[in-house]
């Protein structure tokens, strides 16, 4: 059985085989938890990403996917970037928000990776209310959680308020 944790913290600073990016789907650095993996991982992640851009992605990341570069000077081994739908109050867009924690848990472990950190996808600049987000995470990671040999899901939660949106869902 995988053990899922959440945490207030800083996900640069988590000591996990992955941590992963909400991204955009340029693929090449933004604001922020993406600026700030950016930032304190050196130039190696934007390499890969150019990369990858130059490669199979060169119309971008689409939302809900996943893609794995090397973590550069961080902790973690690797950054798993992934793009979170941007929250719309016409348009149910839940499933493509599951769809990017199914699919970096995925990679995660198509890497061979035990342990992976998510930070609170989509509830920055994309404005996800963070009740529903921490819903539609939890539920994603703890049905599909079972089908990979992942051990470890840490929820790495900035500030006090998504920590305990976090806490609640998960308690309840
Ligand atoms: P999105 O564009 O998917 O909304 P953001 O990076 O704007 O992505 O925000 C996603 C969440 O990440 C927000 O809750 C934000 O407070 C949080 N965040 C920002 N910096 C960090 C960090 N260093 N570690 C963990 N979470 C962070």
């Amino acid at each position: 059985m995988a053990t899922i944790e959440l945490v207030q913290g800083d996900i640069t600073e988590q000591h996990v085989d992955v941590i992963v990016n909400a991204a955009n789907s340029s693929l090449l650095g933004g604001g922020g938890v993406d600026g700030a993996i950016h930032r304190k991982g050196g130039p190696d992640i934007l390499a890969e990403c150019r990369k990858l851009r130059a490669g199979h992605y060169g119309g971008g990341l689409k939302t809900g996917q996943a893609v794995a570069t090397t973590a550069g000077r961080l902790p973690a081994r690797w950054v798993v970037h992934t793009v979170g739908p941007v929250w719309s109050a016409s348009q149910d867009r839940s499933e493509l928000l599951a769809d990017c924690h199914r699919n970096s848990l995925r990679v995660t472990a198509e890497l061979g990776a035990a342990s992976v950190a998510f930070p609170a996808i989509s509830t920055g600049i994309y404005r996800w209310p963070v009740e529903s987000a921490a819903e539609i995470a939890l539920a994603a990671v703890r049905d599909a959680v079972g089908d990979t040999p992942v051990e470890l899901v840490r929820f790495v939660l900035f500030d006090r308020r998504t920590y305990e949106a976090y806490e609640a869902c998960a308690r309840s």
